[in-house]
């Protein structure tokens, strides 16, 4: 691809030339690339989201918004100036409040800019309202090839006491209507929900498994910081319930043909997310659109960026050219802690070859921790193979803590491992 002929394409040719100078780092190849847009609004805020989402007014601003994520592109292409992307998220906030037709445009968009590898995967989330429901049908037809459903339950008491804008006929419908119009789907199941028993985990594990989904994201329900729930915390099963909840979703997964391929992600065959094994595999991934975060590989360096957070700040930024907000060379030092962060998340795990080419250090960098870790059965080294154990994924942080870099002198230790 060749630059852009426009005033600004010089210093961004310039930028671009800055990131491939000589560094301490000898990446063996780029790792594969994906796109993550990022589309901020949603309905009404949930209690416990610390997402960069911020509530609808009545006033979404499509075309602007548009106009800003291709600046932002525009922007970020010299980066990326050769490779071909794998895989489109569209993901937010809640990306199906935007018309069918602004989603056709902005994959228009993105195909005349950047190469797409034939048949990527394009994923986009959506909200199970009866509104966004209507416009599944024309999500395939703009060229979504996935969609990816925030049920989180069939269950309406739960639904309100986690202050879901939906209801759980809804949330039947809508994803009825997914499996009608895609091949491809993920269903979003949350537990350990405010007032939840295991009996209802069940219940609302049969209801999804009911529709055969071939995706399915089950996540725990936490209070994080800055949110509504953290400071009006509601009443939550305690450690040892969600614990026995996690058991009976990894059985009935199973049972149902589910493979347990990810920490909280299970799969048919086939039917894996694409775009969020790039993400645990260290691969690279541009991020437009407010709040996004980028990796991006270079011969000698990885760079991580974040956007403008704020919507109206980002639109603005991002319009004049500057939608970068801060970015950071990962320190050598950190590499070993960032590649395990999502390479653990695995049940299958990973080759110690794919650690060196994809952070350009050498193998002996990860060793002595992999061998803890083997000491302590967290995980298993079969030749150049390391794979997660049970015991692993169920002491998950403990496992990644192993690889976290010594401390500087002078600085406190971070926590040690439990396992
Ligand atoms: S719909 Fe999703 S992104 Fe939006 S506020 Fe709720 S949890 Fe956050």
């Amino acid at each position: 691809m060749t630059p852009p002929a426009d005033p600004a394409g010089a210093p961004r040719a310039a930028a671009a030339a800055h990131y491939l100078r000589p560094g301490t780092l000898q990446l063996g190849a780029l790792p594969p690339l994906s796109l993550y847009v990022h589309l901020p609004w949603c309905l009404k805020k949930c209690p416990y989201c610390d997402f960069n989402s911020h509530e609808d007014r009545g006033g979404l601003p499509e075309q602007r918004y548009g106009e800003a994520l291709l600046a932002d592109l525009e922007t970020a292409l010299p980066l990326v100036w050769g490779r071909r992307v794998q895989t489109v998220f569209i993901g937010g906030g809640t990306p199906s409040l935007f018309s069918p037709a602004a989603i056709d445009a902005l994959l228009a968009a993105i195909r005349a800019r950047l190469p797409l590898e034939p048949g990527a995967e394009i994923t986009l989330e959506a909200n199970p309202g009866t509104f966004e429901r209507d416009r599944f049908k024309a999500y395939r037809e703009a060229g979504v090839t996935r969609l990816s459903i925030g049920v989180q339950s069939f269950d309406d008491g739960a639904l309100q006491r986690i202050g879901r804008v939906h209801d759980a006929a809804q949330a039947r419908a809508a994803v009825e209507e997914a499996a009608r119009c895609f091949e491809t789907w993920n269903l979003d199941l949350m537990y350990a929900l405010p007032g939840q028993g295991l009996d209802d985990l069940a219940r609302d594990l049969d209801t999804a498994l009911s529709f055969r989904p071939p995706h399915l994201s089950v996540y725990h329900l936490t209070l994080e910081p800055n949110t509504y729930f953290a400071t009006h915390p509601p009443v939550l099963p305690d450690d040892d319930t969600a614990s026995d909840m996690l058991d009976v979703l990894c059985e009935r997964t199973a049972a149902a043909g589910l493979q347990r391929y990810e920490v909280s992600a299970f799969a048919r065959p086939g039917h894996r997310c694409g775009h969020n094994l790039n993400y645990w595999q260290f691969g690279d991934y541009l991020g437009i659109g407010a709040g996004a975060h980028g990796k991006l590989s270079f011969p000698h360096r990885v760079l991580r960026q974040v956007r403008w957070r704020e919507p109206g700040t980002y639109m603005q930024q991002a319009l004049a050219g500057t939608p970068v907000s801060n970015e950071h060379e990962v320190a050598r030092r950190d590499l070993p802690f960032e590649y395990m962060l999502g390479a653990l998340r695995l049940r299958e795990g990973f080759d110690l070859q794919r650690f060196a080419e994809r952070t350009g250090l050498p193998v002996s960098a990860v060793l002595p921790g992999l061998q803890q870790a083997e000491g302590r059965g967290l995980l298993v080294l079969q030749g150049d193979h390391a794979q997660p154990t049970a015991r692993g994924f169920d002491f998950l942080s403990d496992l990644q803590a192993l690889f976290l870099a010594p401390p500087a002198p002078g600085q406190a230790r971070p926590p040690g491992p439990r396992a």
